[in-house]
């Protein structure tokens, strides 16, 4: 049997008022794929992550994760997936551990695994040398970071990211990506949104652009590429 898509979305609307912020759109994003996410300021880029993430009801249209259907199984979906929205809910009065922690708790981690996997975590996103820091006291890059760690906190299949990378310094966005490509190495599914183009470029394997709500131009990125075009030039040639 052939694996379910990671994302799919079928003629997918989002109305405010009497403009559509995202306009029929259908994605399909494959299993195993890190997809980048593209479009000018206002294309609707975010309120169509926040309908994938269950954040916002769409106005109709349908969407598919991994399979299952949106919003019915989102109980289902929200076990297996993975989410750092723009505007993370973070708790100011927790340290990054006890913080990463009660999320893998939420998410029915065991607590002794749960404490287990927070420390990994923190380790791995350089978040452990000031334990007793609390998330109120965090930079904004920090903040993205310990977002991102907890987010991981339950192995998820697909990892659902709105402009992880903003405000993060080279360093912090270095380490990022890294934990970003092992997870697809790992055979899971990476859907990022991202204004820089030359990120997407060097870290995706498929991407769409979207405008006015709709899509313009989707594939693999090899192909989307003719010749020596650069991903900015695409995306200059198309929006
Ligand atoms: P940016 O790159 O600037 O972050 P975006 O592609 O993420 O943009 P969205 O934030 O999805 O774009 O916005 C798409 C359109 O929908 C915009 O015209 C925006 O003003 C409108 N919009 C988004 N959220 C709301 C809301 N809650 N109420 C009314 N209009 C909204």
């Amino acid at each position: 049997m052939d694996t379910p898509a990671a994302i799919r979305t079928f003629d997918l609307r989002k109305v405010y008022g009497s403009r559509a912020a995202v306009d029929g759109l259908n994605l399909d994003v494959p299993r195993g794929s890190f997809f980048g996410f593209l479009g000018p300021n206002g294309a609707g880029k975010t309120t169509t992550i926040r309908m994938l993430m269950g954040l916002a009801p769409p106005t109709s249209g349908g969407i598919e994760l991994l399979g299952l259907s949106m919003p019915a199984q989102s109980l289902e979906v929200k076990r297996r997936i993975g989410l750092v929205p723009d505007d993370s809910l973070l708790f100011d009065h927790l340290t990054g551990l006890e913080f990463t922690e009660f999320v893998g708790r939420m998410y029915g981690l065991a607590r002794p695994l749960a404490k287990e996997r927070a420390g990994e975590l923190l380790e791995l996103f350089e978040l452990d040398d000031e334990p007793g820091k609390l998330i109120g006291d965090y930079s904004k890059g920090m903040r993205k970071r310990v977002a991102m760690a907890a987010a991981l906190i339950h192995r998820p299949e697909l990892f659902l990211l709105d402009e992880p990378f903003e405000g993060v310094d080279a360093v912090g966005a270095r380490l990022m990506k890294e934990i970003l490509l092992d997870q697809v190495r790992h055979g899971a599914t990476v859907f990022l949104t991202s204004h820089v183009l030359e990120v997407v470029e060097r870290l995706c394997d498929r991407v769409a652009i979207i405008q006015e709500g709709k899509l313009v131009l989707s594939g693999a990125m090899a192909e989307l590429r003719s010749g020596s075009e650069t991903l900015e030039d695409v995306f200059v040639r198309v929006v």
